[in-house]
């Protein structure tokens, strides 16, 4: 067996000592006779590990206890449909940050329920910019401000927490959540799919400041109410019981590793040798986002002819390295380089790439 390394955006890498794990415990789990996925989520089995994925989640990002914590079937853009619902009354106003495909996805979630102030739109440039949020065009009364925390396709990444006042800031953190320290303290809401930075698809994270699940917020289905499943302990219904053990292994991982702060090294690394190597490439290799606002998550990139990105595929697969191809809105290349992603996978990269052009220059 040989496992490639594997840049896709999500789902993604998984460190493969959990996926380890999870295969030892397929079909036996700590001597119980069955399969954790196989057992009931009231049983003591499963409750355990509900709730040592929330300890450790809680203690890798450092989540105050005035925070809730929910894990929710469901991807983010099922978030980006229930936030509003949870935390704006009816045709409320609410800012949305725009700085590509998926703030857009989720003004499209919010706009049945809310009226949308669009703060800011990087659009019209290609979405190749993080505008500061002192150019925000922020509405007094909002219910919230939403933002993009990295834009997973379009490579734009806000590194520094921005400062809305006293309107709770909800986030979108997809795909940098637990990727480098963070003050939670900042945020109403933060919310991420797990498949790219905490396990598997089929669950996502959402903390919550406590205060705001108060918010009577819109009709809605108990289902679909944030206070009810927290009641419910993200019981109210069956849980991604798979992917919440999952999940939990993925957390004792990166607590194991070193935590938030070692990831942070790591990613920093990582990013850097990979957009040292395509500014470094005399044009070879392309990434249009203005440096300040590049993502040390996915970096997108183009080739200087495009006749030559199905060649690059093919021989990047051939050493070893999946997952390349870019998302059909950008096209071009992308690598998504996910704290699971090993050091030596971007090193394996960035040859790759400078042996690639060498042979193709
Ligand atoms: N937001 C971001 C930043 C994402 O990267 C994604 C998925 N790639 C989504 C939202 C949508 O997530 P899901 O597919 O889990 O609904």
């Amino acid at each position: 067996m040989s496992r490639a390394y594997n840049f896709s955006a999500g789902p993604a890498t998984l460190p493969e000592a959990v996926l380890r794990q999870a295969q030892e415990e397929m079909l036996d789990f700590r001597g119980v006779g069955a399969s954790i996925v196989e057992l009931s989520h009231r049983g003591p089995e499963f409750i355990q590990v509900a709730a040592e994925a929330e300890a450790d989640l809680r203690r890798l990002m450092g989540i105050p206890q005035d925070y809730a914590v929910l894990f929710t079937a469901g991807g983010a853009t099922t978030a980006q449909a229930l936030i509003p619902l949870n935390f704006a009354a009816p045709g409320q106003v609410a800012d949305y940050v725009v700085t590509g495909h998926w703030g857009k996805t989720a003004l499209k979630q919010a706009a049945p329920y809310v009226t949308i102030n669009l703060a800011a739109n990087t659009e019209a440039g290609g979405f190749r910019d993080a505008p500061p949020p002192s150019t925000w065009s922020l509405s007094k009364d909002a219910a919230y401000v939403h933002y993009t925390a990295n834009e997973t396709i379009h490579g734009v990444e806000y590194r520094d927490i921005p400062d809305v006042g006293e309107v709770p800031l909800v986030a979108d953190f997809s795909s940098s959540i637990a990727s480098e320290p963070l003050d939670v303290s900042k945020f109403g809401v933060i919310y991420a799919g797990a498949q790219k930075n905490l396990g598997p698809v089929g669950i996502s994270v959402v903390i919550v400041r406590r205060d705001l699940l108060s918010r009577a917020g819109q009709p809605r289905a108990d289902i679909f109410n944030y206070a009810s499943n927290l009641a419910a302990e993200s019981m109210l219904n069956t849980p991604p019981s798979w992917n919440w053990y999952l999940l939990g292994l993925t957390v004792k991982w990166m607590l194991a590793e070193g935590g938030v702060e070692e990831f942070a090294r790591r990613n920093a690394r990582k990013a850097a040798l990979l957009y040292t190597t395509i500014d470094q490439s005399g044009g070879y290799y392309r990434n249009e986002v203005v440096p300040a606002a590049r993502s040390r998550m996915n970096v997108p990139f183009f080739l200087h002819d495009a006749a030559l990105d199905a060649p690059f595929l093919a021989e990047a697969k051939d050493a070893g390295l999946i997952s390349l191809k870019g998302h059909r809105v950008l096209g071009g290349m992308r690598a998504s380089i996910y704290n699971a992603m090993p050091e030596e996978g971007v090193q394996a990269l960035a040859a790759f790439m400078q042996d690639f052009q060498r042979r193709h220059g």
